[in-house]
């Protein structure tokens, strides 16, 4: 499912005296199948984009087409709980939101709310279990007595219960060691490929746009002021550093290195991070 964003903008707080525009003139296209990266400092509009993405946001002006589903400001929200099933967001710290008193029951939460049945909706969560590499006889303990860790991958396994088709994550590994980061981002890594999951990330990590993505959107005040393959964006590091972005550890060393030997290396196959 193709997701593309027209000329959007937002305003928060319309026609209030606390109007404050989020999103201007935003042009986005994401294709199915793909692995966006949207960077961007803090307040440049990332969340507030990624919102629009299943129609949790409305665009104040432009189109957000989903699939074939085309919504603007005037669209009825009623239509839309049927592109929440199919656009799964992982906010930030999902396991916030965790409150069933056993972790089966709360990955069965969703889909039972949409109609699929008990056997189903179990037979999912201990299918996503295993697949997000907890213990099997976590099924029947609080979610409340896991580690952090834990627990945010009982909280992924809630989103991607619905099945979705695209998953959006925002700052998935805020918050966790520098392992947990890996171990998340590799079976994000691994969905993307093995479930043909069309992968959207809002991340602070050059390093973890430039490794896993291939396509970087880079949000600047509200407007998407570049985009392109990872090797396009970091390519032109004078741009980037115009909207206070640096180049990936990674991406820095090989252009060094192509200082050095005074020719250009061939691509950016990036190296190994500590
Ligand atoms: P980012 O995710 O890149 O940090 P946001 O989308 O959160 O950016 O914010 C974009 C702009 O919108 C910022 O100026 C922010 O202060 C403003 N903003 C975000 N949420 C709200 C809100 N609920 N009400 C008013 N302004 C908001």
């Amino acid at each position: 499912m193709d997701i593309s964003l027209q000329q959007v903008g937002y305003l928060y707080g319309k026609d209030t005296p606390f109007e404050k525009r989020a999103l201007q003139a935003v042009d986005v296209t994401i294709h199915s199948g793909s692995y966006t990266a949207i960077i961007g400092h803090t307040g440049s509009g990332k969340s507030t984009l990624l919102m629009h993405l299943n129609g949790l946001l409305k665009p104040s002006e432009g189109v957000v087409q989903i699939g074939d589903a085309k919504i603007s400001a005037g669209t009825k929200t009623k239509g839309l709980k049927a592109i929440r099933r199919h656009v799964g967001i992982v906010f930030q710290f999902p396991e916030h939101q965790l409150f069933e008193e056993t972790v089966e029951k709360d990955i069965m939460f969703g889909p039972m709310n949409f109609g699929v049945s008990e056997e189903e909706s179990r037979r999912r969560a201990h299918e996503l279990i295993g697949l997000l590499g907890l213990p099997a006889d976590v099924a029947l303990k609080s979610p409340f007595d896991l580690s952090g860790g834990q627990m945010r991958r009982v909280a992924i396994a809630g989103v991607l219960a619905f099945k979705p088709s695209v998953l959006v994550l925002d700052e998935p590994t805020a918050g966790l060691d520098p392992r947990g980061r890996k171990e998340i981002m590799e079976l994000f890594h691994q969905l993307h490929i093995e479930e043909n999951l069309t992968t959207i990330l809002v991340t602070h990590s050059m390093e973890d746009a430039a490794r896993y993505a291939d396509n970087v959107v880079v949000m600047h005040d509200g407007s998407s002021v570049m985009s392109g393959t990872p090797e396009e964006v970091f390519g032109n590091e004078e741009k980037l550093s115009s909207y206070r972005l640096g180049l990936p550890r990674s991406v820095k060393f090989q252009r060094d290195i192509e200082k050095m030997i005074g020719r250009a290396l061939p691509g950016l196959a990036l190296t190994e991070e500590q």
